[in-house]
């Protein structure tokens, strides 16, 4: 409980810090009616309003490449240990719709309502093109890199291509100063890990 005694010196103390920040508060108001600093503030604004409609033009944008996109399906695990269905091209991919499905909308990021929203639209993807369980960064990866040596061979081909690279990781043990250099030749993080 606050004694009467200390409530004196709480008042004192609220008088004069209320005494400064109303003091603060002038001179920022004053401030406010200076030239460039009312351009500052027009400047702001008006970013921030194009930052909502970039951000919303941005989300379109995905959202038509994904519905665009001759999707190559793949299999990845999460970090939940669930499967996850992926496109190896644009990166779509079925957590964002089986957690939105669960109630969890708010834990995704706008990209990740994005991709629900397409795959709201979409029927279920049973059947995988690519039937390895691989991490979607590294797989993106390896069909980037395949897609930059071969860029006019069809998704058969890829397929095949992808199988014998990865399985060419998996197989060939190499020192981890290889394995550095191959995630930096694939785009990955040099301390990529997540090769098996
Ligand atoms: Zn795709």
């Amino acid at each position: 409980m606050i004694s009467k005694n200390d409530l004196e010196y709480i008042r004192d103390d609220y008088s004069d810090i209320d005494k400064q920040y109303k003091k603060i508060e002038q001179e920022i108001w004053g401030l406010e009616e200076t030239p460039i600093v009312k351009k500052y503030i027009g400047l702001q604004k008006k970013k921030t309003e194009l930052e909502i409609k970039r951000k919303n033009l941005h989300g379109l944008m995905e959202h038509g490449e994904y519905e665009n996109c001759n999707h190559l399906w793949s299999i990845s695990m999460d970090e939940y240990g669930e499967y996850d269905c992926f496109c190896v091209k644009c990166g779509l991919n079925y957590k964002s719709l089986r957690l939105t499905n669960r109630g969890k909308e708010n834990s995704l990021s706008f990209d990740e309502r994005v991709m629900a929203s397409v795959l709201k639209e979409q029927s279920f993807v049973n059947d995988a093109d690519i039937n390895i369980v691989c991490d979607r960064e590294l797989a993106m990866a390896i069909y980037k890199k395949i897609r930059e040596y071969y860029p006019d061979i069809d998704d058969k081909t890829v397929i095949k291509y992808f199988e014998i690279a990865l399985n060419d990781i998996r197989n060939i043990e190499v020192s981890d100063e290889r394995k550095k250099s191959r995630a930096k030749r694939l785009g990955l993080s040099k301390d990529f890990n997540k090769w098996k």
